[in-house]
């Protein structure tokens, strides 16, 4: 049986916010059993918390911003990927700001941040919501959908009319070995042409080459170019699995993507909530039929 997960100890990240420009602290916290993934506003009287799930999606231009009346937290998906990554299903994310620290771009930081912290398990099972039906979200320009997979799986493509990025497919299994070597280190991707006008909607303030690509009409701006030849669509796939938590428990399907964003992300998540019918809860290694039990799924979850 695979029990849930927090961290060992608490452990603390200094940075600054992509959109705010602003100096951050974040902690991630150890949390108990059935907790789920909370953001805690510490600089806020009272300390208000927000789970990390779609229902509390406000915004998703740019970045996902989880909110109700009073506050807010955004740009959360980088750090959020992270946790997928490593099936943390209990944490505190504790922040003194309205944003995340954005790092280099991509989920670097978070990732070795939680596993210096390093991983303990709890007494109470996992409950993973097993895709039984093809789920859609989308049009002819931009979907995204699930069917059932024995794992978690991965594809993305996306097309943009840019030379160095094209079209990029990427197909890939995740687990923790997979995500930190194939997608932890892919930054976050912005145009030279949008800056000004994101400036002026206020987003933006804290961009700069150390924590995105950067394009202009031709060429990429950063001196040290790309960490890997499909950076672009591989940072697509950091930003799916940092949505994908906002289902409120880890996935077992195959998501599919073609220039989906957070927008359509967040809609998919929530028609999956909403479609009782096209899932199951299951405790990996109880309720299992076993016919579904191979070497690749057992190793994808392990
Ligand atoms: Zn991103």
């Amino acid at each position: 049986m695979f029990l849930q997960r927090t961290i060992r100890k608490r452990v603390a990240i200094e940075g600054m916010g992509l959109h705010t420009g602003k100096p951050t602290q974040l902690s991630f916290v150890p949390a108990p059993d059935n907790t789920g993934i909370y953001f805690v506003r510490t600089d806020l009287p009272g300390r208000p918390a927000i789970a990390a799930r779609a229902e509390f999606v406000q915004a998703t231009s740019y970045a996902t911003t989880l909110g109700g009346d009073e506050f807010s937290v955004s740009t959360v998906e980088h750090c959020l990927s992270a946790l997928a990554a490593l099936r943390i299903d209990n944490l505190f994310i504790e922040l003194n700001g309205p944003e995340i620290p954005i790092g280099d771009g991509s989920a670097k930081i978070f990732l070795e941040a939680l596993l210096a912290a390093g991983m303990t398990e709890q007494n109470a099972p996992r409950k993973y919501a097993y895709i039984d039906q093809n789920i859609y979200y989308g049009d002819d320009e931009k979907y995204a959908y699930v069917v059932p997979y024995n794992g978690l799986r991965v594809t993305c493509t996306i097309e943009f009319s840019h030379p160095q990025i094209g079209h990029q497919t990427l197909d890939i299994d995740i687990n923790e070995h997979s995500f930190s070597r194939e997608i932890s280190r892919a930054r976050t991707f912005g145009f030279l042409k949008d800056v000004e006008a994101l400036r002026q909607r206020g987003l933006a303030k804290g961009g700069s080459l150390d924590n995105a690509i950067v394009l202009d009409s031709e060429e990429i701006l950063n001196p040290d170019g790309l960490r890997y030849p499909n950076e672009f669509v591989r940072h697509k796939i950091l930003d799916a699995l940092g949505d994908l938590v906002t289902l409120g428990m880890p996935m077992m399907g195959h998501l599919i993507l073609y220039k989906a964003g957070h927008d359509v992300l967040n809609r998919l998540v929530r028609k999956i909530i909403e479609s009782p019918e096209s899932y199951r809860h299951i405790e990996l290694g109880s309720n299992l039929p076993e016919k579904d039990l191979d070497g690749s799924y057992l190793w994808a979850f392990s």
